[in-house]
Formats: structure tokens, C-alpha cells, sequence
């Protein structure tokens, strides 16, 4: 993609392709994007990439117009934009037939979601149109609301945060037309069913339905309509938010849900659930000791059970049991054995818990099974495949537990895949432009993939390993574990190392990795139990014996002909290999990347807090991108339109040149005088080191 545009050039609204910069340096590179912000240019390329800044107000950028100008100009005419890179990998995908993804990255709120909705919906306007074509369309766009009422909620950072990570392959036929989509979900946020921290809420569906069910669905649903009277909910103290519309948006939820295609008892379905969810938060128990001396619960009262039961046509006996006992088995004798009342509520929000990110699952499972459905006679011919992720970027809080540690797991790889994309197309450019390839400085961050997710010696086998020892395992004594296998490796601290023993930043109960983005200190507590995310069986037969059936379906392994002795896999393993195939299928396609930014923490307009977006510059790896992109030619133009642009430069080509581009090319350059170890000639494009040159050029060009 060539960039060259006037507004490139001029100063006081910053470059628009940050290559051009010089010298390469941080403050330069910020002081760029805030100019750009400044004057409402909230994107800006590195040679392809595409960076966003998070406006925050809306930006007249959006319109049929816009996508118009996008669609039928060429992109180094226009300033950056996602339709520039939506539309170059649209076609690439349609004409080359190139299958495409696009990576959006970024923390929390800095405009992901966005940015993916707007790829979708440049996607849509221009691909074809035709009854089952724009059904199809309909119900890639309807999956958006859907996920995000049930996978969205307000935090402190974004009030429309979306707490899982997000896969979308959307399939065209060989003319270009979408004909299908499928969409992966990555880490659901279940523990915010039961928790959430002061001033953010639970998941959007359960205020929804709260609000904007009428009475009839309230009363059949068994509900009441005051947050107040749900434990899962009334923490919230934030349950107005004057950017949601909860009762507005249970409309456009239910309406999304029927175009995407479920039947009304699916829907209905969905809401049990949901409903026993909440009603599961109000289940209370009351400790006792039994005459044996061990511990025992009651439930404190009975008519949410009942309630619940009612609602997945469960028996009361059943649940009651499950909730308040489990069974044990020693030697090939299964016994109950009753549950403290602190053991039954862990065991109540385990379920809960389950239940909901089940739930959520299922729903993405059938949003695909009826987009799939939607054209039924294929077209012949191969489909072609454009890909977006939108997935949370580096995490580092003030406390980081093995959520943080399994995202940045996952951003740890997506910057392996970036890194070595981006130098193998910047190869393949050279190869192909039969230019020498230069080598390239650059961090690789294998070591760190490797410690993390190496077999049987990285951090995530070593957790597995302590899960599954039988005996006294504790997060210290997986702690312990790494601190014989990892004490040797550059990027692992800890207290119990040599080479951090005194170090009085580290707590005794946490390591620190050295990530790509930055150092990062994890607290051991709560690792073993969130990655064994054990639901006691008991449970999981209750639910598997209810007569509703989706509530049925999503505890399979509650089927009692079914019990395998096998553990299910943990939550680590599990993410490891879903990372695998996202890596695995991302690297079997074209990427583009979006690059986001926010600017400050209030979520306010117009405002560009240096420090925070340097923060963010680190992390996302820009100086290294800019780098590595500017390692051998910042600057390359196809012959002809460097000839267009600059024939006035030179006697020989003004007005018009006739001859062979690249010659013509060479008489502007001797004109103008231009060293010759400045550029080189590649087969269609001029390739040029320094942006000076460039800069040059420009001004002499505007002189005339
Ligand atoms: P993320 O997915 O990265 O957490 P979102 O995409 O949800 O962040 O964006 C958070 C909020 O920022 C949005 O709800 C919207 O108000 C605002 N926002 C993001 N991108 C844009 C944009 N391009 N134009 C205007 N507002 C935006
Ligand atoms: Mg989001």
C-alpha cells in the first residue's frame, strides 16, 4: 500500500504515515498522534497498520459518503482510515484471492469493538446485495447486540466493555459475497456473574430483562423488577448509566435474537436460564455442625430453590441435595458427605457461573449454526475467508492474577505473529522487487511463549501439574515449582530465586515475568482453582437432570452413563490450545492490523494525556513496528505515480512523460540531484531510504 497524500506532508496536522517521521524516536511519534487528534485525524498508518485514537465523541467519519469515497478512490489519495484497510483487504481477499484477518488490538476501551463494527459495516456496504446475501448480512451485524448483552458489561474503564475475546470469520463466495460467518469466543468473564468490582456492573442482559421485560415475561420468568433484590446485582451501586439504555436495549436484543434466527421457546429458554442465574445469587445457606463433628448447611430458605426448580423443571429434592452435599467417593464407595455453608456458596457461584459462560457459548454455537444455515445451496467454487479479532490487548494492574497472566499469554503470541509477519512481508516486498533483503534488529519474543507454554517445563505445565498432584497442593506450593524449574530463566523473578531474593518490590507470594510489553508481577492466590474450574459433580448431574432442555444440554458430562474417570481439561490447557489454533489460523491468512489507542482514562473528548498514551505506544510494540518497517526503505512508490506526482521536478518528464515509467523516474531524480545510495529500483516500485528525500521533494514540488 502506497500512502501519499498531501496532507501528508503538511505540518501542522502531523504525518499521516508515522514511517515518515524522522528521527524515529517515542515523543515524536506521540506528538504526531496528537496533532492528528487534535484536528480530528484520529487514525494514522505505519506503513499498513493502522492507528486509532479513541475520540470519544462522534466523528463525522462514518457515513455512505465516506465509505463511497473509500470504495472508488484510490487509498494513498485519502487519510488514513479502517475502510482504507477494510477495503484493501476486501479486495485482496475478493481479486487475489487472498483469505485475510484483521488483528485489533488495545486495552479496554480503546475503541476495539468499534473499530471491528465499522469493518463490518464497510464489509456489508460494499459486498453484494440479494435476498439471502443481505439476510446473511443481517445476521452477521445481529450478532452484535446478541454477544454483547450477554458478553458486555460496564466496568470502570468503558461502560460497554466487552468481557470475552472475539473471533469472526465472515465467508464470501468467489464473487465477494458474504454467504456465511463463524465466530469463536475466548475467555468469557464468568466470575463477574457472581462479582464485580465497586462502580461496574454485571453482564447487560440481566438489567435488561430486569427493566424491559413487560409483566407478563417478569411474572413467568418468576422475577421481580428491583435490582435490589439480587445478590448478583445490587453491589452494583452503578446501575443507571446515562450511556445505557437497559429497557431500549432489551428490545433491540430480542429483535437481534429473531432475525439471527431463534425459535420463541429458544429465546424463552435463554431467559430461564438467565432468571435461574440471578435467583441462584439469592440462594442462602446457614452452617451447623453435626454430631460427628463435621460441617453441614441447610438452605436458609426454600422458594428460590423452588423457584429455580420451577423455571428448569428441575426436582426440588435433587437440587436441594446438590447444593448442600457432594459426594465422595473412597474406595469404590460413594458417600455424601454434607457441605460447610462457606463450601455450599462457593459451590452455588461455581454453578452460577457455569451456567451463565455455558449459556454464552451456546448462544454463539447457535448464531453460527443459523448463519450457516442461512444459504443452504452453496456456491461452487472455494470460499474465501475475511477474519477479525477483537481480543483485550496487555493487561498490568495494580494486582494481577491468571486472568491477566492467560491474556498476555495470548498477547505474547499475537506479537510473535506480528513480528514475523511483518518482517516476512517486508521480505517477501524485497524478494519480490528483487531488492537485497536487510536484516533487521529486533526482539524476539519466543523466549518468553516458551516459558510460558513450553511442554512439561513452561509456567502453564507446571501449573497443570500441581492441579492434578494428589496431596497438599496450594498456590505456594505451585509457586515453589517454578521457582526450581524457572530460576534460571532471564525472564522469570521471584522471592524464592537467587537473583531476586532481596528484591522488596516483589512480594513473597508473586512472580514477575519479563513480558515483551513490559514487566508484569502475578499473585499466585487463586491459580490452582481457577485453572482446575471444577463444578462438583453433583451439580452437573442436578442440571443434566432437569427437563428443560437447553439446561440440559449444557451440562453434558452430567450424564451419569456417561461419567469418564478422566479430569476435564483445565482452564489453562484449554486456552493453550485454543490460542494454538487461533495462532495457527491466523498465520494462513493475509493479516492487517488495527493499532488502539485511548486517550485518557475519563472517556472524555478531546482530550490526550501523553503519559498514558505512551504507556499504550510501549506496550502495542509501536516504536519496534515503526522500526521494523523502516528498516530498509521507508518510503516506496509504483513507478507511475511517482512519475505523475513529481514529473514538474524535471525538465525531461514535464507536462507529460511517454516513455517507460521507471525511466522517468530516474530523470526526475537526476534533476533534482538525489544521491544514489538515497533509493534503489525495484521491479515496479521506487524505493526510497530516508523520508528527507521525500519531505524534499514535496516542498520543492509545492515551490514551483
Ligand atoms: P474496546 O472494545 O477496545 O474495549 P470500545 O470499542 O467498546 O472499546 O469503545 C469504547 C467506547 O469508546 C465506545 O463505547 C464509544 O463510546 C467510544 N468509541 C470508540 N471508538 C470510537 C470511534 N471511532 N468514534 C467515536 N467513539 C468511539
Ligand atoms: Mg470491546
Amino acid at each position: 500500500m502506497a500512502l501519499h497524500k498531501l496532507e501528508l506532508f503538511e505540518n501542522n496536522i502531523g504525518v499521516s504515515d508515522a514511517v515518515l517521521l524522522e528521527p524515529i524516536e517515542e515523543e515524536g511519534f506521540i506528538e504526531n498522534l496528537k496533532k492528528r487528534f487534535h484536528h480530528e485525524q484520529i487514525y494514522t498508518y505505519i506503513g499498513t497498520v493502522v492507528v486509532s485514537v479513541n475520540p470519544y465523541r462522534k466523528l463525522p467519519l462514518y457515513t455512505d459518503d465516506v465509505i463511497f469515497e473509500y470504495k472508488s478512490r484510490n487509498i494513498y489519495e485519502l487519510p488514513p482510515h479502517v475502510y482504507a484497510i477494510a477495503d484493501d483487504a476486501y479486495r485482496s481477499m475478493r481479486d487475489k484471492n487472498l483469505d485475510q484477518c484483521i488483528i485489533i488490538s488495545g486495552e479496554s476501551g480503546a475503541g476495539k469493538t468499534e473499530a471491528s463494527k465499522v469493518i463490518m459495516q464497510y464489509v456489508a456496504a460494499v459486498s453484494g446485495k440479494g435476498q439471502d446475501i443481505d439476510k446473511v448480512k443481517e445476521q452477521l451485524l445481529q450478532s452484535n447486540p446478541v454477544l454483547e448483552a450477554f458478553g458486555n458489561a460496564k466496568t470502570n474503564k468503558n461502560d460497554n466493555s466487552s468481557r470475552f475475546g472475539k473471533y469472526m470469520d465472515i465467508e464470501f463466495d468467489y464473487k465477494g459475497d458474504p454467504i456465511g460467518g463463524l465466530i469463536t469466543n475466548y475467555l468469557h468473564e464468568k466470575s463477574r456473574v457472581a462479582v464485580h468490582a465497586d462502580g461496574e456492573r454485571s453482564f447487560h442482559i440481566f438489567y435488561q430483562l430486569l427493566i424491559g421485560a413487560d409483566n407478563n415475561l417478569l411474572q413467568s420468568l418468576k422475577l421481580r423488577k428491583n435490582y435490589e433484590s439480587y445478590n448478583f446485582l445490587k453491589h452494583s451501586g452503578s446501575i443507571e448509566v446515562d450511556t445505557i439504555d437497559d429497557k431500549q436495549d432489551f428490545q433491540v436484543t430480542k429483535r437481534a435474537m429473531e432475525v439471527i434466527g431463534f425459535s420463541p421457546e429458544e429465546v424463552r429458554g435463554v431467559f430461564e436460564l438467565v432468571a435461574s442465574v440471578l435467583k441462584l445469587g439469592n440462594v442462602e445457606f446457614v452452617g451447623q455442625s453435626n454430631m460427628d463433628g463435621t460441617d453441614g448447611c441447610q438452605l436458609k430458605e426454600s422458594y428460590e430453590v423452588e423457584e429455580i426448580c420451577d423455571l428448569l423443571k428441575c426436582q426440588y429434592e435433587v437440587l436441594q441435595a446438590a447444593l448442600t452435599e457432594k459426594t465422595v467417593e473412597t474406595r469404590g464407595d460413594k458417600v455424601k458427605v454434607g457441605l460447610s455453608g462457606a463450601g455450599a456458596a462457593y459451590a452455588r457461584d461455581a454453578l452460577a457461573k457455569a451456567m451463565y459462560s455455558r449459556l454464552f457459548s451456546w448462544l454463539v454455537r447457535k448464531i453460527n449454526d443459523s448463519i450457516q444455515k442461512t444459504i443452504m445451496v452453496r456456491t461452487p467454487g472455494k470460499k474465501k475467508v475475511m477474519g477479525v479479532l477483537d481480543i483485550y490487548g496487555f493487561e498490568i494492574f495494580e494486582s494481577n492474577s491468571f486472568e491477566q497472566f492467560i491474556i498476555n499469554y495470548c498477547n505474547e503470541k499475537l506479537q510473535q505473529i506480528f513480528i514475523e509477519l511483518t518482517l516476512k512481508e517486508e521480505q517477501e516486498e524485497y524478494i519480490r522487487e528483487g531488492i537485497e533483503w536487510i536484516h533487521v534488529d529486533y526482539f524476539d519474543n519466543s523466549v518468553i511463549c516458551d516459558l510460558i507454554e513450553k511442554s512439561n517445563v513452561g509456567i502453564l505445565a507446571m501449573l497443570d501439574e500441581e492441579c492434578l498432584r494428589p496431596g497438599n497442593v496450594t498456590d505456594t506450593t505451585f509457586l515453589n515449582k517454578l521457582n526450581q524449574t524457572c530460576c534460571e530463566h532471564p525472564h522469570f523473578e521471584s522471592r524464592g530465586t537467587k537473583k531476586a531474593r532481596s528484591d522488596k518490590s516483589l512480594p513473597h507470594d508473586s512472580f514477575r515475568l519479563r513480558h515483551y510489553a513490559g514487566e508484569v508481577v502475578y499473585k499466585v492466590d487463586g491459580f490452582l482453582e481457577k485453572n482446575n474450574d471444577l463444578l462438583f459433580r453433583d451439580l452437573s448431574q442436578a442440571m443434566y437432570q432437569c427437563q428443560h432442555s437447553l439446561c440440559k444440554d449444557l451440562f453434558p458430562e452430567g450424564d451419569p452413563d456417561k461419567i469418564s474417570l478422566k479430569r476435564p481439561p483445565t482452564a489453562g490447557s484449554q486456552f493453550k490450545v485454543s490460542v494454538a489454533e487461533l495462532m495457527k489460523n491466523l498465520l494462513s491468512k493475509n493479516p492487517n492490523y488495527i493499532r488502539c489507542i485511548k486517550p485518557n482514562e475519563q472517556k472524555r473528548a478531546r482530550v490526550f494525556e501523553e503519559h498514558l498514551v505512551r504507556h499504550q505506544v510501549r506496550y502495542l510494540g509501536l516504536m519496534e513496528n515503526v522500526r521494523v518497517r523502516r528498516a530498509g526503505y521507508a518510503f516506496r512508490q509504483l513507478y507511475p505515480q511517482f512519475v505523475y506526482r513529481y514529473k514538474m521536478l524535471s525538465a525531461a518528464t514535464w507536462p507529460n512523460w511517454y516513455g517507460v515509467p521507471k525511466d522517468g523516474v530516474k530523470e526526475i531524480l537526476i534533476a533534482q540531484d538525489i544521491s544514489s545510495d538515497e533509493y534503489t529500483f525495484g521491479k515496479t516500485k521506487l524505493f526510497v531510504r530516508n523520508p528527507r528525500t521525500l519531505f524534499d521533494l514535496e516542498e520543492r514540488r509545492r515551490d514551483r
